[in-house]
């Protein structure tokens, strides 16, 4: 499964900037074309964080809306599909969102 190759990642990443410390929340963003099923990340998140730093951290993952600007006229529009054309009939465009998949913030424990 995809997903379980992003989870590992991201629990791996966040670990790495914990140094050691316990990571309380981990916040993704993830675009809305990315193609990533976030519900399979969130089922697979604890199981993966389990023994890290990670373990017990609360996953909030914020989907993101995709949007593009047009090339013939410049309008920004939404994309809810890799298809969407824009209001113009243009599908020249450029995607300025919809397509990440990142860590947003690490939360972490206070040092002692
Ligand atoms: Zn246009």
């Amino acid at each position: 499964m995809h997903e379980l190759g992003i989870t590992r990642n991201v629990v791996a990443i966040a670990s790495e900037a914990a140094q050691g410390r316990r990571v309380l929340k981990v916040t993704l963003e993830v675009g809305r074309l990315s193609g990533v099923m976030t519900e399979a990340i969130r089922f697979c998140f604890d199981t993966v964080a389990e023994g890290t730093a990670l373990d017990g951290a609360e996953l909030e993952i914020r989907e993101i809306d995709a949007q593009a600007r047009c090339l013939a006229c410049g309008t920004v529009y939404a994309m809810p599909t890799l298809f969407t054309a824009c209001a113009c009939g243009s599908r020249e465009c450029e995607r300025l969102a919809g397509e990440e998949l990142k860590i947003k913030t690490i939360e972490l424990e206070e040092a002692a």
